[in-house]
């Protein structure tokens, strides 16, 4: 909060009584024994004696907790994506993002109605960007593309262990390969794929799988070449979905 510039342009006592209840048409800032005729928070000039000049505090409090709303909802945003490309990025399991998307969606449709309503004077560029952040985190909750780019970084030393298992080594324990701290790398029932695996139990979880040269994917019956949601039968045990990292590596859900 500014302190009160000095009372240069000041008023006679009977004005300033006539701004109780009044506020800043601008930012909702309580004119109330102001004794200047601009906003002390945001510079508006104003007519003490001009109603128009000037709003009522009862629907800028209302105002003003929706912009409070908004601003909230854009840091959130930040949040959100954030925190959601660096799971999605290190192999963080790709339901719960699914997840969290499915549970933003009602505070991203809010924020976009704030954006949309002549509430504040935004510039564009920050409009923009209030629309942009809460899309890109829901194309990394429904997509998971960060990590099919940081797997990709990663390819030529994962490429190297899984020569190394391919030829019988045992690698036993949680295995390090740069941002990524792996379960454990084996071959899938003695065939010729190696999987790296990423999250989850004994029982299943995301594997980074390696086939050998010349692999051919297989769709199930049941989902056929769509991008989301695909499932190929011939990569791993038990797959819930599959999803195509190119050059013979898949990302894939044992479960
Ligand atoms: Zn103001």
């Amino acid at each position: 909060m500014k302190s009160s510039p000095p009372a240069l342009s000041g008023i006679p006592e009977s004005s300033a009584s006539s701004l109780e209840g009044r506020c800043c048409i601008e930012c909702a800032h309580d004119l109330r024994g102001i004794t200047t005729k601009t906003c002390p928070e945001c510079g508006r000039p104003f007519n003490p004696d001009d109603p128009r000049t000037t709003g009522t505090i009862g629907t800028n409090r209302y105002r003003r907790w929706l912009i409070g709303t908004s601003v909230l909802l854009y840091y959130a945003s930040w949040l959100a994506l954030l925190s959601s490309f660096v799971y999605s990025a290190i192999g963080g399991n790709w339901i719960l993002l699914f997840l969290l998307a499915i549970a933003s969606v009602p505070f991203i449709l809010l924020q976009f109605i704030l954006l949309a309503l002549p509430l504040q004077e935004i510039a564009w560029r920050r409009r923009l960007v209030g629309f942009l952040v809460p899309l890109v985190s829901l194309s990394i909750c429904v997509t998971n593309w960060p990590v099919a780019v940081s797997l990709r970084m990663h390819r030529t030393a994962m490429a190297k262990i899984a020569d190394r298992v391919a030829n019988g080594e045992v690698i036993s324990g949680p295995t390090r390969v740069g941002i990524f701290r792996f379960r454990q790398i084996r071959m899938s029932r003695g065939k010729d794929r190696v999987g790296f695996q990423l999250n989850g139990g004994a029982g299943g979880g995301m594997f980074v799988v390696r086939t050998p040269p010349g692999f051919v994917p297989e769709f199930s019956n049941w989902r056929t070449g769509f991008p989301l949601g695909s499932n190929h039968r011939n990569i791993w045990d038990n797959t819930n979905w599959t999803q195509n990292l190119g050059d013979g590596w898949f990302l894939v859900e044992q479960d």
